[in-house]
């Protein structure tokens, strides 16, 4: 019987039935299963590392010849230490193993051995529990001498060399044959998938591993993408959308009172955007803007394309404040194309417009758009603005108050741009990438407690020059945890003694929804010119007149948390100034810091972040939908991740055939 990569690992010959259930529970049950299992690591056997140059602390590989070896029992009998010494004629290295006393049963004197493991000591030198392996003069020999070897994930019962002959020996008699997307990977590297196979396993050089890891780094994007893709068309074929591409009459005067010209990424993004509103299928669109890139525009403008086409618009922000400074701002624009436009939060419901109920509304909102009081009957588009706020159960239910409306996600940078193609695979992704001329800069500075007066002086003289500021603490009364950190109660009175005769606000998430508000408009009206306040700040506030942010206890946030505060600076025309103070001294925390004052790029300050925290760490909980890779590496691999896309968009599904069908 021919074996292929698909026959179970029960069909190939001597591997039986003591060892199919332990493969098994490696999660090996097929041959394709076993040639993937990709090695721990690879041992350079053709040049181990003499005794003679071990170093404290360093892993090595070293080959010598069994001189001594035994067992020493202590505390009566119930603890032992198994110890073998191995000379490869240049010194000598002892083996030490702790509570493992059978271990002696395996060894003899004139064996001929290698260990790797990291050297524990140096007078003798020293090695605790490294791994071993005993050369034994068999037909396999060639297999696990004088070449690199692989170093398999193992279980109870199987051991290393037996796993590396099997391997070897599949290698040698299996039909291999690439799935259509191993193929795309073949053809793309100009290789084979037996050639890969072997690189992986028995390389040549250290360089094979590599090449082939990244060769099944793509096979698992493709799959990935592939993935995607196919539950992109099934959701194409399934949702009837609206058309909603609209026909210019609002979008014209809009654009001729807005008092500037849009830049050439949002003109791009409104063209894709349009296209897929005129799409029979429903659009799922992310859109990627870094802060300030002027994404609300954006969204004004996918708007009126629906209410240009009979249909209602729902917009969902993550805080009231947020949602009210939309509900401002797109009432202004709208308000002389004659177009409804609501607020709809928790506490709030206001309206501005022609109040009839069956013209199209612009309707904007928090999470209270997705309970019962929101009830259209003509919903053509939901868009979603910071949609990293929100879960996708909370976007979903949105959505579904429509019959298949168009959906548009808007986001900072709260991922990386690679990440994007892995978790958000089922999106089209759209890119803002030009931040609006005539913006002054934005410095950053790291300051310490130490500083405090100069700091204080500094921004009372930026709020005599008529300008406002954010100074933002982490907590919002002593009573919050975690103590030692600045609370705004507290820090409010200290600045508004401190900074008179300025008007100091106070904004923070437990304050009624009303005092927010007042708050805010008399910040906007700049009755107010400095606003100490909570994170509530973090998304999406615009005020240009604000050019100084101070943040305290800095260090107590994300990266890409600091820029979008930030992202509430730098609006204007002058200059702006961002304070980060920390006293941690630890270099990490200064080291992170450090990213913000070097960079102003959100994508570059998200991979950066990623980079220093670990990807799990900084997708967090949030994104535990992120697949899990065998190969692929997110932050290293992330040009295969793109080529995946550009390869699967290249070589679309093939429509299943519609075989059997009853007439
Ligand atoms: P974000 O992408 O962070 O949501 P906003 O939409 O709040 O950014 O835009 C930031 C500021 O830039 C707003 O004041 C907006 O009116 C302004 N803006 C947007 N587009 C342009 C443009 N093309 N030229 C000049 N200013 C713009
Ligand atoms: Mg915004």
């Amino acid at each position: 019987m021919e074996l292929t990569l698909q026959s179970p690992l029960q069909q190939v010959p001597g591997i039986g039935t003591i060892r199919e259930p332990l493969l098994r529970k490696l999660k090996l049950v097929t041959i394709g299963d076993l040639l993937r299992h990709r090695p721990r690591r690879h041992e350079d056997r053709r040049h181990p590392t003499p005794i003679s140059q071990a170093v404290k602390g360093q892993s090595m590989l070293v080959r010598g010849t069994l001189t001594a070896h035994g067992v020493n029992r202590f505390k009566q009998g119930r603890k032992s230490v198994y110890e073998f010494v191995l000379d490869d004629g240049t010194g000598r290295l002892h083996c030490r193993y702790w509570n493992l006393p059978y271990l002696e049963d395996h060894f003899a004197v004139g064996m001929d051995v290698f260990a790797y493991g990291a050297i524990s000591g140096g007078k003798p030198v020293t090695m605790d529990h490294p791994e071993y392996e005993v050369v034994t003069a068999d037909d396999d020999a060639p297999l696990h001498l004088n070449r690199i070897v692989p170093v398999h994930r193992l279980t109870e019962g199987l051991s290393g060399r037996w796993l590396r002959a099997l391997i070897w020996r599949l290698l040698e008699s299996v039909r291999i044959a690439p799935d259509p997307l191993e193929r795309m990977a073949c053809d793309h590297f100009s290789t084979s998938l037996p050639t890969q196979f072997r690189r992986l396993h028995f390389p040549d050089s250290m360089e094979h591993v590599e090449s082939a890891r990244r060769f099944f780094a793509l096979s698992e994007f493709l799959h990935l993408q592939r993935g995607f893709a196919d539950r992109r068309q099934a959701f194409r074929a399934r949702a009837a959308g609206h058309s909603c591409s609209g026909d210019n009459r609002l979008i014209r005067p809009l654009l001729r009172n807005l008092g500037f010209a849009l830049t050439e990424a949002q003109k791009r993004v409104l063209r894709e955007i349009r296209s897929d509103l005129g799409h029979r299928y429903p659009m799922r669109r992310l859109l990627h803007g870094d802060v300030g890139a002027g994404k609300t525009v954006v969204a004004a403008c996918a708007a009126l394309m629906s209410i240009e086409s009979g249909y209602s618009v729902a917009l969902m922000a993550p805080t009231e404040i947020l949602a009210e400074q939309h509900f401002r701002r797109l009432a202004g624009w709208f308000a002389s194309l004659g177009i409804r436009v609501e607020l709809l939060t928790g506490k709030l419901k206001e309206s501005t417009g022609p109040g009839t109920a069956d013209v199209p509304t612009m309707t904007v909102g928090t999470h209270a758009l997705v309970h019962d009081g929101y009830q259209p009957d003509d919903l053509g588009l939901v868009i979603i603005d910071e949609q990293h706020r929100f879960g996708v159960v909370q976007r979903d239910k949105l959505v579904r108050k429509g019959w298949y409306p168009h959906l548009l996600v808007m986001t900072a940078t709260p991922i990386p741009r690679t990440l994007g193609l892995a978790a958000y695979g089922d999106l089209e992704i759209s890119v803002l990438d030009e931040i609006p001329a005539r913006r002054g800069r934005v410095r950053t500075f790291l300051r310490t407690s130490d500083d405090t007066s100069r700091i204080w002086s500094f921004v009372a003289g930026q709020l005599a020059a008529g300008r406002q500021a954010y100074v933002v603490f982490p907590r919002i009364d002593e009573d919050d945890s975690p103590a030692g950190l600045k609370s705004v109660i507290e820090e409010h009175d200290r600045l508004s003694g401190l900074l008179k005769p300025h008007s100091i606000g106070l904004l923070h998430g437990r304050m009624p929804s009303a005092d927010c508000r007042q708050v805010m408009d008399s910040f906007c009206q700049n009755k107010i010119q400095a606003l100490v306040a909570t994170t509530v700040i973090e998304v999406g506030l615009d005020v240009p007149n604000a050019t100084v942010m101070v943040i305290g206890n800095a260090g107590q946030y994300g990266l890409s948390q600091l820029h979008q505060l930030r992202g509430r600076i730098g609006r204007g025309t002058g200059d702006s100034y961002c304070i980060l103070v920390e006293d941690s001294r630890k270099t990490d925390a200064v080291e992170r810091l450090k990213v913000l004052m070097r960079s102003n790029d959100g994508f570059e300050i998200a991979e950066e972040d990623m980079r220093l925290r670990g990807v799990g760490d900084f997708l967090g909980t949030r994104q535990s939908g992120m697949p899990k890779f065998r190969f692929a590496d997110l932050l290293q691999d992330a040009d295969l991740l793109q080529l995946a896309r550009r390869l699967v968009e290249a070589n679309p599904p093939q429509p299943k055939p519609l075989a059997n069908r009853p007439r």
